[in-house]
């Protein structure tokens, strides 16, 4: 079975950057599920699976422009008493927060001084060359509550219900 639109496809990966640092991997652990088309992963990542089957290996490059994007502005001052006290602020934490219009976006810590957090609108790995270390693991379809939630679910999906 081929990776087609509509089929959940379970892989592991390892992700370095373009300089060759490891960023994540999968090794040792469970391997990742998505649903194919669905937009759950990076596009660039997503089309260079299209086509390939369980077993199959694959390097896949991937530019901003179809991984994180490009970086857009400069991280921000926001006092650190806006965050809750006994919440452990770190680099790269992500969390979620509204626009004065009430649009919810996603924010990321770039970095923490003792009475200011630096808050970034850009994805830590926006900007960046991306090289994924592909392992298909299997090829399913996907069932039809998990077309219409846009995701799998099951071991390496989502365990939300
Ligand atoms: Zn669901």
């Amino acid at each position: 079975m081929n990776i087609e639109e509509g089929k959940v496809v379970t892989f592991h990966y390892t992700l370095t950057t373009e300089a060759g640092e490891e960023i994540d991997s999968s090794i040792g652990k469970d391997p990742m599920s998505y649903l194919h088309g669905a937009g759950n992963i990076v596009p660039g990542l997503e089309r260079q699976l299209t086509g390939k089957a369980g077993g199959d290996q694959l390097q896949a490059k991937v530019s901003p422009d179809e991984g994180y994007g490009d970086r857009q502005g400069d991280p921000e001052p926001v006092p650190r008493d806006q965050f809750p006290p006994d919440l452990e602020l770190k680099p790269g934490m992500m969390f979620r927060a509204e626009t004065d219009t009430g649009e919810p976006v996603a924010l990321w810590i770039a970095k923490t001084e003792d009475t200011t957090v630096w808050v970034d609108q850009n994805h830590p790995l926006s900007g960046v060359h991306l090289n994924f270390d592909v392992e298909v693991v299997s090829v399913r379809d996907a069932t039809d509550e998990e077309k219409s939630h846009g995701h799998p679910h099951g071991p390496g999906g989502h365990h939300h219900h």
